[in-house]
């Protein structure tokens, strides 16, 4: 069909500079190996955190609703596709989370297109972090406030947008707690300490943190000990929770509001019966099983070391996950590319989704690895490293 040769020809520049993608898929489940193209690799691309996605607990709850309720909800959640159950997750998410309130929405990245667009007017203002996740930038693209950006975890910078912004009704400052490329954790209490000073708002996107920090996995304001003190927590139940969705963890006026204003809430149907129960397990085995954030975290530790030692620049990760920074966008997908010859799977990922000249094969290990498997990751990595001349 004619009409898009313009794109064509954007997509055939990017096949000649090797920066164009396809996409790849797993003929397996989502475990510590995946089987891609017939072949098993490890695993070391997804955000499966805890192993949750394949948690036979998980799996059971998931069928035994679908079997029961069905296979969607065939509505809005404001029409006729509130279950009883998605009020009860919610329920018992915000007391897992220690707020007053929670709301469900269909991912992270349309709870945070809900909060900032919906929350704030013109007489506001967001204050965002600058590697804040594309969620949080399309959602202040939506807001009708004023917008202002501060460096990378700066204080410095941050307590200047606070002094040159005191003019607005509400200021919201913004940051993920977990940066999601780069897996340092923001420096959430001098954050908050600033926030109190200046009487501003702060918003926490604790999608990475959500099943791999704090207590039980509560994320980053449990980590810091700061609850009470954080206005609007969103969380992800598509990574360590293993399953699909965003929340919103905050007051009951913020859930309310949401539910009246909240345009991906309002618009948008509500999640089929098997996504809320594998959920609402999932916050039970976060409870009832501590032993698999453990061993996530031993898992982290042990394979950054590895890399560390084979000379490789992994940033400066506090999380599972582990940048290996190449720079160059097309050695970052042929180390990529070796790496799966050599049995591993792990993703190049570069501009736009890091600045130019940061391209990165971005690892995350989980709870399912084990000593050998890694073993096996760092001998690839070393091969793979040698060849192309990067350590
Ligand atoms: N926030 C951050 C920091 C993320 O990394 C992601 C996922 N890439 C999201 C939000 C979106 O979450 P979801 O995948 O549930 O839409």
């Amino acid at each position: 069909m004619k009409g898009f040769e313009y794109i064509e020809e954007e997509l055939n520049q990017m096949k000649a500079e090797g920066t164009f993608r396809p996409l790849i898929p797993i003929e397996s489940d989502q475990g510590a190996k995946v089987t891609i193209e017939g072949k098993e690799l490890i695993q070391l691309s997804s955000n499966n955190y805890l192993g949750l996605t394949t948690h036979p607990r998980l799996k059971l709850a998931a069928v035994r609703a679908a079997d029961e309720y069905g296979a969607g909800t065939g509505s809005v959640r404001t029409i006729a596709g509130t279950f009883s159950m998605h009020n009860d997750f919610e329920e018992k998410l915000a007391e897992f989370k220690h707020t007053e309130a929670t709301l469900v929405l269909q991912s992270g990245f349309t709870a945070n297109q809900a909060v900032l667009a919906s929350l704030l007017t013109k007489e506001d203002v967001v204050i965002s972090d600058e590697l804040n996740h594309a969620s949080i930038i399309d959602g202040i693209r939506l807001t009708k406030a004023a917008r202002k950006i501060y460096k990378h975890v700066d204080l410095k910078s941050l307590e200047e947008a606070l002094q040159s912004t005191q003019d607005y009704r509400k200021r919201l400052v913004v940051t993920d707690g977990v940066f999601s490329m780069d897996g340092n954790i923001a420096p959430l209490p001098e954050i908050v300490e600033l926030c109190e000073k200046y009487d501003a708002l702060i918003m926490v996107d604790d999608a990475h943190a959500s099943g791999v920090l704090g207590r039980n996995g509560r994320g980053t304001v449990d980590h810091f000990d700061l609850n009470g003190r954080v206005h609007i927590q969103v969380g992800t139940l598509s990574k360590a929770v293993g399953v699909l969705g965003g929340y919103i963890a905050s007051t009951q006026a913020v859930r309310d509001y949401l539910i009246h204003k909240g345009r991906p809430f309002l618009f948008s149907t509500s999640h089929p019966p098997a996504v809320t129960a594998a959920c609402s397990e999932a916050v039970d085995v976060l409870l009832e099983e501590p032993e698999l954030i453990e061993q996530l975290w031993e898992n982290t530790r042990y394979f950054k070391a590895g890399l560390t030692k084979l000379g490789f620049d992994t940033g400066h990760s506090d999380t599972p996950i582990t940048p290996v920074i190449v720079g160059d966008e097309a050695k970052a997908h042929q180390l990529s590319d070796k790496l799966k010859e050599y049995g591993v799977f792990a993703q190049g990922i570069a501009f736009p989704t890091v600045a130019k000249g940061l391209a990165r094969v971005r690892t995350i290990v989980t709870a399912q690895h084990n000593q050998t498997i890694l073993d096996e990751a760092l001998t690839a990595f070393e091969k793979a490293g040698k060849e192309l001349n990067i350590i």
